[in-house]
């Protein structure tokens, strides 16, 4: 990845003549089955590029309430969009009730905010939306011409997990935003996907925010690189994320709900009480965890199964 970094061929991508950038653009449009890509700096970005451009000041989306899109993005379709937001009750599966999201739709009476998008997140915290339901969401939103965005940041996870392409899990939506920085290991960058109007439009905005980079072609080849090499392999992850699982499942002092590891996270309950010493001794043998009641663990191209099976072994030693 490194050495297609260095090799990347440049232009100026302010002026849309970065050859390497277009080329992953071209690349992750395909993939993800829309017209057009945006290559921009994070996911964090991509959403809210996608926010600003199919909502105006005064509309709302409907999103759960845990979503990345509306619980860790700083608010920022408020503070820089003047879109509201209803978030919703989500199920742990990732699934929002229908008739929730039937019923959230408000009606066309100028008291209230224009709903006006529907936002869904897979995988979502390592869970694979089941497709079908996805695609009932998306035809609930439709029928009441609702624009539909997808948060698909490990939309590759759910991919793998399934044995479908990534388009599969893609259709239906608007929009769609896929991350390259998280499994598939390259160290910048997301891509907002849609039409080419939609594009356009969500071009102007990212020059707004500040996201429009010069010879960002360096970037981009770790992301053709990252499409090309890394997709395939997240198979190991979710292999290593289940063994993990599974050996945690044998620590009577940590709670893991194995039946919920479907891709790369893991997610562990210490007893209560012990979080923090388990912290600090997992520290001392250079595994760093940020303490809190569920601890989240996810594994990506950097962690072995050794690596896996060594953390298991710690935290077993820790409760001995
Ligand atoms: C990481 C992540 C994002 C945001 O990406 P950043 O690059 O950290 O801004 C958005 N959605 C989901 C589901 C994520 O996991």
């Amino acid at each position: 990845m490194r050495q297609a970094m260095a090799a990347a061929a440049v232009g100026d991508d302010v002026w849309g003549d970065d050859p390497t950038v277009a080329q992953l653009e071209a690349m992750a449009a395909a993939m993800i089955g829309k017209q057009a890509a945006l290559f921009v700096p994070s996911g964090t970005q991509s959403n809210l590029c996608a926010l600003l451009t199919h909502c105006q000041r005064g509309d709302e989306y409907l999103i759960g309430k845990d979503a990345h899109a509306y619980k860790y993005e700083g608010g920022g379709a408020a503070a820089l969009g003047g879109i509201a937001v209803q978030p919703l009750p989500v199920e742990p599966d990732g699934t929002i009730a229908l008739d929730g999201i039937d019923k959230a739709v408000r009606p066309d009476d100028f008291h209230f905010a224009r709903t006006r998008l529907l936002c869904l997140e897979n995988t979502f915290y390592g869970r694979v939306v089941p497709l079908a339901w996805q695609r009932d969401a998306v035809a609930v939103a439709r029928r009441h011409s609702l624009a539909t965005h997808l948060d698909g940041a490990r939309l590759f996870n759910a991919a793998v997990k399934l044995g479908v392409t990534p388009a599969t899990v893609a259709e239906g939506f608007d929009s769609v935003s896929i991350c390259l920085s998280k499994g598939l290991g390259a160290p910048v960058g997301s891509l907002l996907c849609g039409t080419h109007d939609f594009i356009k439009a969500a071009r102007r905005w990212r020059k707004l925010l500040g996201g429009g980079m010069r010879q960002s072609g360096i970037l981009a080849a770790a992301g053709i690189y990252a499409l090309q090499h890394n997709v395939a392999r997240l198979a190991e992850d979710h292999a290593n994320a289940a063994l993990l699982a599974s050996a945690l499942h044998e620590v009577a002092q940590v709670h893991v709900d194995a039946a919920m590891v479907q891709t790369n996270m893991v997610f562990m309950t210490p007893r209560a009480g012990t979080a923090t010493a388990l912290a600090q001794a997992l520290g001392t043998q250079g595994i760093l965890v940020d303490p809190g009641t569920t601890i989240r663990m996810v594994t990506h191209l950097d962690v072995s199964r050794d690596d896996v099976l060594a953390v298991a072994d710690a935290i077993r030693r820790f409760y001995q």
